[in-house]
């Protein structure tokens, strides 16, 4: 399935066909209906974004079996991050007002973080922090082997 390129340029869908392509260095996995790709800042290790592979602004504008399929690899990529980053919680968010094609952001969050209780753009002034090559390959592929 290749993404629906809207009448307009979205970035997400040039994003989703260069991972489908392979030419995204921070590609984690291709899923059926989605793709995982390194988050573009680490301020929260293991940070990741699933990207829907199918153009929607809203997550009720895709049809039944693009949702059904969608928030199943959500699910199955949440354990993976989850159990890769024994983070004490994750946070699952969708807002899509910069960008408005359907995305996940999931942020795994630290005990030791003393404001886990909030939500995470109070860190937001971390959001500039990529990490370091070795770090991003190692969250790349500890993910990847959570996902089996
Ligand atoms: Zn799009």
């Amino acid at each position: 399935m290749k993404p629906d390129v809207g009448v307009s340029f979205c970035m997400a869908c040039a994003k989703v066909s260069a991972a489908l392509a392979r030419q995204d260095p921070w590609l984690i996995a291709v899923l059926p209906h989605s793709v995982l790709i390194l988050g573009d800042h680490q301020a929260f290790e293991g940070y990741a974004v699933l990207w829907s592979r199918r153009h929607a602004k809203e997550l009720h504008h895709l049809d039944d079996a693009d949702y059904g399929g969608l928030m199943q690899d959500l699910k199955k990529v949440s354990k993976a991050v989850d159990d890769a980053t024994r983070c004490a919680k994750l946070n699952v968010v969708s807002l899509g007002n910069v960008v408005q094609h359907v995305h996940f952001h999931l942020f795994p969050r630290s005990a030791d973080d003393g404001q886990r209780l909030s939500h995470p753009w109070v860190h937001e002034g971390r959001f500039g922090e990529a990490g370091s090559g070795d770090l991003r390959r190692h969250w790349v592929r500890a993910i990847q082997e959570a996902l089996g």
